[in-house]
Order: C-alpha cells, then sequence, then structure tokens
C-alpha cells in the first residue's frame, strides 16, 4: 500500500504528490495529521483550525469517490510526528510514502525526522515540490546569493518561471485497480462560523478565481477596500485549496502571456519572495528581525496595544480594518499595511504584538508572508517600507475610502457621519456617536517616531 500525506496541500487537483501516486496503480490510502497544539504553538487562529478540518472532511468524501481511503490522526505537535510514523510504519503494510514539501523550519524539521524512520524501515520517501510557484533557493544573484530587494527577485523569477512552466495538473482519475479496504473515517466535528465569507472545497475556489479574473479591474481597484477589487485567495493559498500555479494558469487563460508581467501575479510572486526569505534565514521564524541593525526598544503600552486589537483607536479607517479582521477573519491588503504602519510607526509598539494579534485571527496566517508584512510595516525586514514612510491614517482614508463605505461597514456606530467628516470625525460628532477620541496625536506621534527611528 502506498500512502499519499496532504499537508498544507487540502486539494486532489495540482497536487503533485497525489498524482504521482495515483499514476502508479497502486491501492493508495490518503493520511491526514491533525495537530491542535502546534497550532497553538504557532498561535494560529482557532477558526484557521475549522477550516482546515472543514477541508478534510470535503477531501475525505471526494478521495473516496477516486477509490482513495483516508484516515485521520491526531498528534499534538509536529515534533511528536516522527514517533506517530514508528508506530504507523509497525502497524501497516506501507510501500511508499507521498507528500508535497514544506519549506520552513519547524516543518522541515519534522519531515526530517519522519524521513528517517522511514529510511531505517527501507520505505521510499517521495517528495515534490507543488506549493508555490518556483521552489525556494532556485532564484539567486550571479554570486549566488538570495536577492534582498524585491524587484530584480522578481524580473529573475519571471524568466525562469517562463521558462519552467507547465500546466496546473488535472483531478486524478478514479482508478478501477484501486482496492478501497477499510472504513472511512468518522466526519471531523467543525465549528467554522465564517463560511458566509469563506466557502468550502476546490469547486467554490474555482468559481471564486474565475469571477474574479473575468470582471476584477485589479491595477484599478485593489487598493480600495469597498470594493471586492481583490481575489480574496488568500485564505484557500494558505491551506493549499488552490495552488499558486493553479491561480498563474487562470490569469494567463484570460490575459496571455501578459500574465506573467501583471500586478496580480507580481503579488502572488510577493508569496514566493517571503517563503524563500523564510527558508534562506531560519532567523525570521525564530522571531528575530531581518536587519541585523534595526532598532529593537520598543514601547511597551498594553491599554493601547488592546485599543488598537479591538479597533477602539479613533481613526475610523485603523478601526474599520481590525473590526473587519474580527468579524471575517480576514482584512484587505491596503489597510493591513494601515493599521500596521500605525501600530509600530505611530504608537512604535513592536511589530511583533502585531504579527501575532494577526496569526491568532487571520484565516490566511500564513508564518512567511505574515511576518514579511509585518517586517516591511515595520522598517525591519527586508526591501521594508523606510522607516520615514509612515502613512498619514486620515490622508490614507480619505484617498481610498472617499465616501466612507468601508468605515460605515464596519464601524457602524459612525454609519450617520457624513462623508466629508468621516475619516476624522470632530469631537462633538464622536460624542454623539460614542466613538472615541484619537488615542494619539498623528502630528506629534509622526515627529516622535522619526526621532525614534533616526536614534
Ligand atoms: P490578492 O491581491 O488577490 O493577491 C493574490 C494572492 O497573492 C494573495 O491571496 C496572497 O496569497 C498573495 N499576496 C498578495 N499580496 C501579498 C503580499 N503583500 N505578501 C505576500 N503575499 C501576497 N498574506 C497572507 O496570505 N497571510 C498573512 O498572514 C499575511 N499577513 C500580512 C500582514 C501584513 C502586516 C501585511 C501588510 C500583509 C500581509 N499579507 C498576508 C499579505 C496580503 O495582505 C494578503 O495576502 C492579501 O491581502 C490577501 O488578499 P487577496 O487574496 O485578495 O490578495
Amino acid at each position: 500500500m502506498n500512502w499519499v500525506w496532504f499537508r498544507n496541500d487540502l486539494r486532489l487537483s495540482d497536487h503533485a504528490a497525489l498524482s504521482h501516486a495515483m499514476s502508479l496503480q497502486k491501492p493508495l490510502t490518503a493520511l491526514f495529521i491533525l495537530n491542535p497544539e502546534q497550532h497553538q504553538i504557532h498561535g494560529e487562529a482557532p477558526q484557521k483550525y475549522e477550516f482546515i478540518k472543514a477541508h478534510i472532511n470535503d477531501l475525505v468524501t471526494r478521495l473516496k469517490k477516486l477509490g482513495v481511503n483516508s484516515v485521520i490522526h491526531t498528534v499534538g505537535t509536529f515534533g511528536e510526528v516522527p514517533k506517530f510514523f514508528e508506530s504507523l510504519v509497525k502497524n501497516n503494510s506501507i510501500d511508499g510514502l507521498f507528500f508535497n514539501r514544506n519549506y520552513w523550519l519547524n516543518e522541515m524539521k519534522r519531515d526530517q525526522g519522519v524521513e528517517q524512520v522511514m529510511l531505517a524501515a527501507d520505505i521510499a520517501v517521495n517528495s515534490f515540490h507543488s506549493n508555490y510557484l518556483l521552489p525556494p533557493s532556485q532564484v539567486r544573484k550571479g554570486d549566488g546569493g538570495m536577492y534582498h530587494v524585491f524587484t530584480p527577485y522578481k524580473n529573475n523569477f519571471i524568466e525562469q518561471l517562463k521558462a519552467a512552466y507547465q500546466q496546473p495538473l488535472p483531478i486524478p482519475e478514479a482508478s478501477n485497480k484501486q482496492e478501497l479496504s477499510g472504513d472511512s473515517p468518522e466526519m471531523l466535528p467543525v465549528e467554522f462560523k465564517l463560511s458566509e465569507y469563506w466557502p468550502i472545497g476546490e469547486a467554490a475556489v474555482a468559481e471564486r478565481i474565475k469571477s474574479f479574473l473575468q470582471q476584477a479591474n485589479y491595477q484599478q481597484e485593489r487598493d480600495f477596500p469597498a470594493i471586492a477589487g481583490t481575489s480574496s485567495l488568500s485564505p484557500y493559498l494558505a491551506i493549499g485549496v488552490i495552488s499558486a500555479r493553479q491561480c498563474l494558469a487562470h490569469a494567463l487563460k484570460v490575459e496571455g502571456e501578459a500574465a506573467f508581467n501583471s500586478t496580480w501575479v507580481s503579488e502572488l510572486i510577493w508569496r514566493d519572495f517571503y517563503n524563500d526569505l523564510m527558508h534562506e534565514y531560519p532567523k525570521l521564524a525564530k522571531h528575530q528581525t531581518f536587519k541585523a541593525s534595526a532598532k529593537d526598544d520598543w514601547v511597551r503600552d498594553q491599554e493601547l496595544l488592546e485599543k488598537w486589537q479591538l479597533g477602539q483607536t479613533g481613526f475610523p479607517i485603523i478601526d474599520a480594518g481590525m473590526r473587519q479582521l474580527l468579524a471575517e477573519g480576514w482584512m484587505h491588503n491596503r489597510v493591513r499595511m494601515l493599521v500596521a504602519s500605525f501600530l509600530c510607526k505611530l504608537c512604535l509598539l513592536d511589530w511583533r504584538q502585531g504579527e501575532a494579534y494577526f496569526m491568532t485571527h487571520l484565516l490566511d496566517g500564513d508564518l512567511a508572508s505574515n511576518n514579511g508584512g509585518w517586517q516591511w510595516s515595520s522598517a525591519t525586514g527586508c526591501d521594508a517600507a523606510p522607516y520615514f514612510r509612515i502613512f498619514n491614517p486620515t490622508t490614507q482614508s480619505k484617498k481610498f475610502d472617499p465616501d466612507g463605505t468601508y468605515i460605515k461597514t464596519y464601524v457602524p456606530e459612525l454609519k450617520e457621519v457624513p462623508a466629508k467628516e468621516i475619516h476624522d470625525p470632530s469631537t462633538d460628532t464622536r460624542k454623539k456617536c460614542t466613538y472615541p477620541e484619537p488615542v494619539i496625536d498623528y502630528t506629534q506621534a509622526r515627529k516622535q517616531a522619526l526621532n525614534w527611528f533616526k536614534d
């Protein structure tokens, strides 16, 4: 019996490990391992865990139709997984193990442990690249080093991507050689409360990407949070319900070759860039700054932090973003940049507190992209925004949410405030709407931050 181990690749299409294992026409078991304690150690959103379980249930049902039985095991942490494989090997017949590679520190340690167990038992391990556009460490400067600036990385990346591009793999065909043995596992109990925003399954995601690429005017609309101008695919990419290559293939279908150089594909390349950085510099997974010389004596202010977390800063666009995160497990990218800049560059609170809070609430919480986004915002990261680029929340709000539609959606107490006042309501209006006064004075905070960063 061959075994295919699903991890952050919860899909049947463009799943290299599954396709290869199925092509061998031998009996196959699908393995899912839940790591509830690891989720907690990584500080991931409880709803993300439910989202994962809902997708596992969906896959178990669909795999059965392909003639593949599934087993689901719960093993607390990644560290315990190799030991679990020892018992799996002892109690089952395993000819070969198939999985798609993960590239981060803890995940790689886990996989190396599993490979040792398999090697000792003389079982072949077949691992594949499947979750990013290109494998990390492939796009490098002439001297072999990692790029520290995104644009030249991207230019080199696109050349290599064009040369290596292959169509995504289809869902493997059901094989009549498969023998279904054993019972299907019980469906996992799931308490996913966000399906209104994030429907379950590959079919829903395929619909989403098709309608996004046909209807959206990404270049013009992606910065306006009140408009559905971005794909909203990040939660699905984070757990692999869709692959990056599938995203690219859809874009190529709609735009032809021009898609390689499109702004949207450039965002997908940012995802690869941050993954590549996380792989190359494991210190990033250990709360360390990319820039060794970055300032690190951030202000400690629990009360201010909590106001930011709960969307009670008195800056409507910031509060709308933080409340969108609480309500939907997601936040628009432009607003993520604003709330992050607000936390680190105006309040001078430690970016790690923002990173951790995002992780515990985002459905798309992704170690590499989240860390990259926070280090970019706090001027501590690779190719980060310079310290003096401090967003003014009020002018940004006027520019990107001119009539206040986004604000009114998530800060309902300001619903009746006219557009010209909504970005910075008067004291009277705030009182009437029971909306708080600003927690900082922007001009002073900016001055103080510039001095602090320069110091
Ligand atoms: P689209 O604009 O449609 O882009 C398509 C895909 O490209 C996204 O789904 C995502 O996978 C990728 N992408 C887009 N922008 C970026 C980016 N700047 N960096 C890396 N990948 C990108 N993204 C996450 O997936 N997980 C995170 O935990 C995360 N944390 C962030 C924290 C901060 C402080 C900031 C500023 C950004 C963060 N991002 C994160 C990146 C970005 O905000 C989201 O990927 C994006 O908002 C998702 O929306 P979308 O799917 O509509 O993106």
